[in-house]
């Protein structure tokens, strides 16, 4: 299969009705994935049929068109992106607006288990940073959280895309009773080896087989617990998302906190997302959404598509409201983090 290039360099902003540029495109490229996390998906999830996604060639062209009208940075996800067949087409092919300057940064967020085979196909199509998801370092309880997942598959993955010069970033969501004691050794773990990573607040996303209450970890007490045992030195690092950054002095990393339930960063959000079906969510946490893929499909020229692209932005919202409500133990949010990718 080849995707044809369509590049352009003169890119006019996005603002939103908030004055925000939209700056930062999430693109989910499929709702499938090969493990089973227990906060993300219930065991058997339904996927959507195949006709209802976007092909390679459509997800290039809105990416592009998304690049054309002043998006700097790209990030893949999913489901697990590199469970999508030919994928790398699509990888290579966005990787033509890195060497045209039309984009700064073109990363992927992954579970890592199909990293040992692609690290370095993503590193010749210009990837220089990528997440990768680990929530423990024990091989029985990755199993019990991922259900599906093995953790020297995704260990081998992380050494794979380090050799390939492939910065790691590692997302650990914090889970309360599940994780919650590994998460000093897996800060001095990742820190050791020389990757940043970032801990997650469980989002009321989708239903799951268990109850999120039950989950849910403040990252305000891991924050507490973890000040008693290292010294943690707030860094003014803000990338527009909800990571607030301190550095640990002792393992001298860089460690992050998503705390979507306990702190407002929509003020700063400069970001849209994109699901595999070509429904653009403004914000992460609310359910209006734009379909691109009926005026990708209506025609063959972007006016449509555009034209749909702008409208969407005139509604991006000021902010979510995302609860994790007690007594009623449903999801705010009814879409699984796997549609929009996080
Ligand atoms: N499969 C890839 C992975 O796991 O990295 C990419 C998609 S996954 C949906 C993206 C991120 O969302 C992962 O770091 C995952 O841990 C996180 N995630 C999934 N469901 C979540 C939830 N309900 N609350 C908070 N984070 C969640
Ligand atoms: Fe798959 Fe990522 Fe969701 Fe886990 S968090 S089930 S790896 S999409």
């Amino acid at each position: 299969m080849t995707i044809e290039p369509r590049i352009e360099t003169a890119a006019p902003a996005m603002i939103d009705p908030f004055g925000r540029a939209v700056t930062y495109l999430r693109v989910s490229v499929t709702d499938r994935c090969d493990f089973r996390c227990t906060y993300c998906m219930s065991e058997h999830m339904n996927f959507l049929p195949k006709q209802e996604l976007l092909s390679l060639e459509e997800l290039d062209r809105v990416c592009s068109a998304f690049i054309a009208k002043g998006v700097r940075k790209l990030r893949l996800t999913g489901g697990e992106p590199l469970v999508r067949r030919d994928m790398m087409t699509l990888v290579r092919a966005l990787g033509r607006h890195l060497r045209a300057g039309a984009l700064d940064e073109l990363t992927l967020t992954t579970n890592g288990s199909q990293l040992a085979r692609f690290a370095g196909e993503l590193a010749e199509a210009g990837i220089r940073r990528i997440n990768v998801s680990l929530d423990t370092l024990d091989p029985e309880n990755f199993a019990r959280i991922t259900r599906w997942g093995k953790l020297a598959q995704v260990l081998e993955g992380i050494e794979a895309a380090t050799r390939a010069g492939i910065k790691i970033k590692i997302n650990t969501v914090a889970l309360r009773g599940e994780n919650e004691d590994e998460i000093p050794a897996l800060i001095e773990w990742a820190h050791g080896a020389g990757h940043d990573i970032t801990l997650i607040e469980t989002m009321p996303m989708g239903d799951i087989d268990g109850d999120r209450t039950e989950q849910y970890l403040p990252l305000s007490l891991v924050r507490a617990k973890l000040s008693e045992r290292w010294t943690l030195d707030d860094l003014p690092d803000r990338t527009g998302g909800p990571a607030r950054y301190v550095r640990i002095r002792e393992t001298r990393g860089r460690l992050g906190f998503i705390t979507p339930l306990t702190h407002n960063f929509c003020e700063s959000c400069n970001r849209v997302r994109l699901t595999c079906t070509g429904t653009l969510f403004m914000c992460l946490g609310q359910e209006d959404a734009a379909d691109l893929r009926a005026p990708v499909r209506a025609s063959a020229s972007d006016e449509l598509l555009n034209a749909a692209i702008d409208e969407a932005i005139t509604r991006k919202p000021k902010g979510h409201d995302f609860i994790i409500d007690r007594r009623h133990k449903q999801p705010a949010v009814a879409r699984h983090m796997s549609m929009t990718g996080g």
